[in-house]
């Protein structure tokens, strides 16, 4: 079974002209869920998490989030770096994303039912007290230290397919082995971190994998990689839990990811994990939407991501 949830605070974070992370991204999103014959599971306006607060402190710092709720009140146009426009609105679809996914993550354990949170802005390069490359909260890692707390989910795997490196996922848990961090993504490239030599530090050494891979990889490199590589480490770890950064950027009609993966990849890999997850995980699988700035590609990824999780 498959949830899908979306808030519509999500349209309200604006970043301005040009900038090709856009409220215009769900739609497409949501669009591929359609064609994948699934609007109906859309939840569209969950209940907000009450941890949601607790656990943003926890992975950032109150601080932080103090920070960026007020430069947001303060009418501030950027935060930390020119890659992250903020308006009005912006610390509260930050925190929606945080409570949304979230609240699929319980509904996860509750009713064990796998899901797909569509949410903007983006997560995996936020550092603990650094915005960046669009990213304000690290929501995927919000959502994993959360699932720590539980008493069945001793670890957590996640698996990071956007076409860029999550470093700031990396980095929030590359010093625990509760945690593992997998990413392939295109190398040397944006934002600089993410070489195969990245493998985690101390309690922590061995349970972060990088695969990099030069521009204009195509779907048979990434396929051989999860099946070489990621399977084969969900096998070895298993995990009680998977989470997806699912950023379909590396799509080929994608305008920055430089990449040529087919929609049809992106399923198939989908279907890898998701088998994986039935053998070791009880078959959670929880994906939350990083990037993927084609609105075309972004949909027809989403269709069968969305196929293939089901
Ligand atoms: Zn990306």
């Amino acid at each position: 079974m498959l949830n899908i949830y979306t808030h519509p605070i999500f349209y309200k974070h604006d970043t301005g002209v040009g900038h090709p992370e856009t409220a215009a991204r769900i739609d497409a999103a949501i669009e591929g869920v359609g064609r994948a014959g699934f609007a109906e599971q859309i939840v569209r306006d969950p209940q907000p998490h009450d941890d949601t607060a607790r656990i943003i402190a926890k992975v950032h710092s109150e601080d932080y989030e103090q920070e960026l709720d007020e430069a947001c009140r303060a009418g501030m146009r950027l935060f930390h770096s020119l890659d992250n426009p903020i308006s009005s609105q912006t610390f509260a679809a930050a925190r929606a994303a945080v409570s949304t996914a979230l609240r699929a993550a319980d509904d996860m354990m509750q009713m064990n039912k796998r899901a797909f949170v569509i949410a903007r802005p983006p997560g995996h390069h936020a550092e603990r007290v650094e915005a960046m490359g669009f990213c304000f909260f690290n929501t995927i890692a919000c959502v994993a230290d959360w699932l720590r707390e539980q008493n069945s989910i001793e670890r957590v795997f996640i698996f990071d397919f956007d076409v860029h490196h999550g470093n700031g996922t990396q980095h929030l848990f590359e010093e625990r082995n509760d945690v593992y961090y997998a990413s392939m993504h295109r190398y040397p490239f944006y934002p600089g971190t993410g070489a195969a030599n990245e493998i985690g530090i101390g309690e922590g050494r061995g349970f972060t994998k990088n695969i990099p891979f030069p521009a204009e990889t195509g779907d048979a490199q990434y396929l051989r990689a999860v099946e070489d590589d990621i399977v084969r480490i969900i096998d070895d770890y298993r995990p009680n839990a998977i989470l997806l950064s699912s950023g379909f950027d590396a799509h080929r009609r994608d305008p920055l990811g430089g990449m040529r993966v087919t929609e049809q990849a992106y399923g198939e890999i989908t279907r890898r994990v998701v088998e994986a997850a039935e053998h070791h995980a009880s078959g959670r699988v929880l994906s939350l939407l990083e990037g993927g700035y084609d609105m075309e590609g972004l949909a027809a990824s989403v269709d069968e991501h969305v196929r293939a999780l089901a």
